[in-house]
């Protein structure tokens, strides 16, 4: 799979378009057919205004698919107790087909308390140990959104992935391990690497696929990159930009170089980013179906 030329770029945004467009029709077929609306509920805790931005676009962008959005923002200095009554009141409304509590939580409220006490069935971040254990296990669960993203735009680029080599480059709950878990369940050959890893550059030139989720900006160099390999840069990274006082959006590859020798490779802005708010829509629509008895539309 040599590579002469530039990489084909993953365009995330149209990819993501297309999903929401597909979203809003079985929302629409779901409304006519069986007389159900899909609703989702997002809770945010605190004014955290990344988690701010995040949110609004969750609930806009679930109103514009047809779905029925719930919103619900608690101040900074809520209690354990009190989050945990608002998502008991979430779990019996037969209204909220999905629960989304925006992380990072203040620290005064444990994490996996807060997510584990998501019915599963609601779970549309795919965070519960139940749909951790289902996911693992090869069974149906509602997925994290991000590696579900990343998974679509895989398989629309490369087809079958059984057999290729690839290499998560993080462990994180929420991207890394959940990566490695869609990539085994799809036949590939998965090498996990994080902040332990010892060659990490020699681990990234074996892999067909590579997924970097770092958090570090622009680490992945092309020269780590076996020529042809799909690349996914699931980092989101600020850094400072030329103009004096501004900053701009990088990824966890260097995407200059990458460009360069990978066969494709998502930009970012524009890969990856745009794809997770489209699959917590998917989600939503599946977490509906499935609490409705209703078949679930394919992706
Ligand atoms: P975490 O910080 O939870 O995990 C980072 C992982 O990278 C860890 O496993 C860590 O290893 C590993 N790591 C850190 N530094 C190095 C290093 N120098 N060498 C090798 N491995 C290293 O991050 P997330 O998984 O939550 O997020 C990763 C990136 O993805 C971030 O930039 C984040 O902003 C972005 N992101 C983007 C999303 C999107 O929608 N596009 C959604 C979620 C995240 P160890 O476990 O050993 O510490």
């Amino acid at each position: 799979m040599a590579n002469s030329g530039t990489a084909k770029i993953i365009d995330g945004k149209a990819f993501a378009a297309g999903l929401r467009e597909k979203v809003a029709k079985q929302v629409a077929k779901l409304k006519a057919d069986h007389n159900v609306t899909p609703g989702l509920a997002v809770v945010l805790v605190g004014e955290n205004p990344a988690s701010q931005v995040y949110t609004r676009n969750k609930s806009k962008q679930t109103v514009e698919s047809g779905m029925e959005s719930f919103k619900f923002d608690m101040p900074a200095d809520t209690s354990q107790e009190t989050l945990l009554g608002k998502v008991a009141e979430l779990n019996a409304d037969a209204r909220v087909n999905g629960i989304l509590v925006q992380l990072p939580l203040p620290d005064q409220i444990e994490e996996h308390a807060v997510v584990n006490a998501i019915d599963p069935a609601k779970d549309v971040d795919g965070f519960h140990v139940i749909n951790t254990g289902l996911l693992a296990t090869g069974q149906d669960a509602l997925v994290p959104c991000t590696p579900l993203g990343c998974l679509m735009m895989l398989k629309d680029e490369l087809g079958d992935l059984q057999g290729q080599k690839a290499l998560v480059l993080g462990r994180s709950n929420i991207v890394g391990k959940p990566m490695a878990m869609l990539l085994i369940k799809e036949s590939c050959t998965v090498t996990v690497a994080h902040s332990r890893t010892r060659d990490l550059p020699a681990e990234a030139r074996e892999a067909d696929i590579l997924v970097a989720a770092v958090g570090r900006p622009q680490m992945v160099k092309g020269d780590w990159i076996k020529p042809g390999a799909t690349v996914i840069d699931v980092g989101i990274n600020r850094v400072p930009a030329e103009e004096e006082g501004k900053t701009r959006l990088v990824g966890d590859v260097d995407f200059d170089e990458a460009v360069n020798v990978a066969g494709a490779i998502t930009p970012v802005p524009g890969g990856v980013g745009p794809m997770t708010i489209a699959c917590l829509l998917h989600n939503t629509v599946t977490a509906c179906c499935r609490q409705n008895g209703i078949d679930v539309p394919e992706a």
